[in-house]
């Protein structure tokens, strides 16, 4: 076990709380018992997700530790993508997918009755594979985009965000100079991605899951990527989907191995600490992933 519910002196976060409570830690903030760090944490509970009538996953429970990077593995088709968009409700914008079970943040079932799914998307932000800034925008417009949506903030407001957001990002040395007139388009792969974690930061969320989000880079990019991730686990708790097991060897505290067997469906195989998974695992599935006999 890694998280628990049962009371600490953990103290919740200094940011205003939203007023759902679901980015508030509870009295009974989740404390990683590998470190103590109390922090925002997520516990799935028999997960299930369709697309249509489709079972794409079954049976997922899982923990997402305060402050700790949690990767899922496993081959391709076997519900990774799936299972990351259910922890923040994006699953279900894709039209007849559903999903059924408990993703419990900071205690609060986010699919709960009258739980607000764009409440819960501002508290749990997403970066995706690729990276998609909008083309026609500046930098800063790039980064503030979520902002400008809510609306209210004054531009001096949203320059202080965007430019702490691209110092969180490891942006801001390389951007610094043109960030108000260049468009996002105009940088590289690697610094769009970055552009691309700066604006999930903005909206200041407390968990950050990452598809696949080196999948499009070169290597020096992937690297870069992999260090900030290193970064953003003091302040953020972090889930990432990955095809590539050396990057969760590298980047990940705990990992969650999924596989879709005969039917097709995905399932939790198993769930640890990386350095359990990756040198003593307890499922010869799970062995025979991670030395390369499949997938
Ligand atoms: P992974 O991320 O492990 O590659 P996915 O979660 O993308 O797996 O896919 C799991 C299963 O769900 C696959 O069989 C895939 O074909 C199916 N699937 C994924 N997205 C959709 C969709 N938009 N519509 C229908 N089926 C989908």
């Amino acid at each position: 076990m890694i998280a628990r519910d049962t009371p600490s002196d953990a103290q919740p976060k200094t940011t205003t709380p939203p007023p759902t409570g679901l980015g508030q830690a509870p009295p009974a903030a989740a404390v990683d018992e590998a470190n103590g760090v109390p922090g925002p944490s997520i516990v799935v509970r028999d997960l299930n997700a369709w697309y249509g009538a489709r079972q794409a996953v079954a049976g997922v429970g899982l923990q997402i530790a305060p402050r700790q990077v949690t990767a899922i593995i496993g081959p391709s088709g076997c519900g990774k993508s799936t299972l990351i968009r259910c922890l923040n409700r994006m699953h279900e914008v894709t039209p007849t997918a559903r999903a059924a079970g408990s993703v419990e943040l900071n205690g609060v079932n986010i699919y709960g009755e009258g739980v607000d799914p764009v409440q819960v998307r501002r508290v749990v932000g997403m970066v995706f594979q690729k990276p998609n800034p909008f083309p026609m925008m500046t930098i800063f417009e790039n980064v503030v985009a979520g902002l400008l949506l809510q609306g209210g903030a004054l531009r001096r407001e949203l320059e202080e965000i965007a430019e702490q957001a691209l110092r969180q990002a490891a942006l801001w040395d390389e951007v610094k100079d043109v960030w108000r007139k260049a468009s996002g388009a105009s940088l590289s792969g690697g610094q769009q991605q970055r552009l691309c974690i700066a604006r999930t930061l903005a909206v200041r969320p407390e968990v950050i899951l990452m598809d696949e989000p080196c999948s499009a880079l070169d290597p020096i990019a992937t690297y870069r990527i992999e260090e900030l991730i290193g970064q953003l686990k003091r302040d953020f708790t972090i889930a990432i989907v990955t095809h590539n097991m050396q990057q969760a060897s590298r980047v990940s505290d705990f990992t969650a191995f999924m596989l879709a067997e005969e039917d097709h469906i995905g399932r939790l195989v198993e769930f640890g600490p990386t350095s359990n998974i990756f040198t003593n695992p307890t499922e010869r599935r799970t062995e025979d992933y991670i030395t390369g006999r499949f997938g």
